[in-house]
């Protein structure tokens, strides 16, 4: 099917960009740098100073970002982390590491909940893993507060989030260490799987830099027992080129965003996104609107060729084939039920915008 509004538009991203994205793609061709080569270090220096953090260590995804991370920082079996149930990485992350998941409730604007976690705290938690969703920081100063006053390690989970800021600060410069993903449904997109580790502490930027390397030093020496996670130097080059964008991009976001919220603001039953304002600088890498009818009204859009999506099945603590025991969440299963993500990309137009309200004042006018 030919969406009218597609949920992104990366076709029309790299017809935008191709002369430069082609002129990339062939010099690293031509020079045959494809393993850790400068393009990746290019690109690690540009995004430490993007977030002002001292180091960015790039490897090959959010989830590889935060399984080096549950490890490099110790995690091990008998450690409890405290984290989140709307999606499976973090969770497996901390589980792949041979430590345990102990999930709380997130609060309406999809973030964790920074009251529920001293609760949560037990003689063995270890590490708290906020997940900065839909491109929206938490609360870090709480947050903050809280893991200092337990002596708890704090890893982030900004992947989907790049450039988001919470009291001016970008998200991944707050815990130990940051992890981001460059996937193609995120706002700085590879051309395939990618993403890249944060961090202020040196000597754990050396660890990744072994780790995502097999442990490798100086060939052929293993120093430690490691993974192949790199960073892929063309999938680094394609990076250099779009992060140049990467604010234009975030503002355009902002404005779809601000654009939705005030013409959709007096539709029944619908709840939306709480505005960026105050501590909060949005990216919007989504656009959730909530709705009891969750279904319908996706099914709605969808009929009509805009590609909403149902992001959140159901708690991941609700699946029983992993194992995991299971949370009263209220709010995550609430939110589970009734979030249906709306397309927003840098490159969305004026008509597809007014083509998406247009819609979804017609399904409240009818149903
Ligand atoms: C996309 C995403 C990840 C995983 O990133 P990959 O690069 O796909 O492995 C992790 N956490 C969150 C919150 C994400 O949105």
């Amino acid at each position: 099917m030919e969406w009218k509004v597609p949920y992104i538009d990366l076709p029309l991203q790299y017809r935008n960009l191709k002369s430069e994205l082609n002129s990339e793609f062939e010099r690293v061709m031509n020079e045959g740098s494809f393993i850790l080569r400068d393009d990746v270090k290019k690109f690690e220096e540009n995004m430490a100073s993007f977030l002002g953090v001292k180091q960015v260590v790039g490897v090959n995804s959010g989830t590889d970002a935060l399984y080096l991370s549950a490890k490099a920082v110790g995690l091990k079996k008998g450690d409890e982390v405290i984290t989140v149930a709307l999606l499976p990485y973090a969770i497996f992350a901390i589980i792949n590491a041979g430590a345990t998941p102990c999930l709380i409730d997130i609060a309406e604007d999809f973030n964790m909940d920074m009251d529920k976690i001293e609760k949560a705290i037990t003689p063995r938690t270890k590490a708290i893993l906020p997940v900065h969703l839909n491109g929206r920081a938490c609360q870090m100063d709480k947050l903050g507060d809280i893991a200092k006053k337990h002596n708890l390690i704090i890893i982030e989970d900004a992947a989907p989030s790049i450039g988001a800021k919470f009291k001016g600060r970008c998200v991944g410069s707050f815990g130990t260490t940051g992890c981001f993903s460059t996937h193609p449904m995120k706002n700085l997109s590879s051309a395939g799987d990618g993403g890249f580790i944060s961090t202020n502490n040196e000597e754990l930027a050396a660890k990744f830099r072994l780790l995502r390397n097999l442990g490798k030093t100086t060939k052929p020496e293993f120093s430690c027992l490691g993974y192949s996670s790199r960073l892929d130097n063309l999938q680094a080059a394609i990076l250099n080129v779009k992060f140049k964008y990467l604010n234009e991009w975030a503002n355009r976001r902002r404005e779809i965003a601000s654009i939705y919220n005030e013409k959709l603001a007096n539709l029944p039953l619908i709840l939306l996104p709480e505005p960026s304002q105050g501590d909060f600088f949005d990216i919007y890498n989504s656009y959730i609107i909530r709705y009891s009818r969750q279904q319908e009204l996706c099914s709605y859009l969808r009929e009509r060729g805009i590609e909403a999506f149902i992001h959140f099945p159901k708690p991941v603590c609700e699946r029983k084939e992993l194992n995991i025991p299971y949370y009263s969440l209220p709010v995550t299963e609430k939110i589970c039920k009734e979030a249906v993500s709306l397309p927003i990309y840098p490159e969305m137009n004026d008509k597809q915008i007014d083509y998406v309200i247009k819609n979804l004042k017609e399904f409240f006018k009818n149903g």
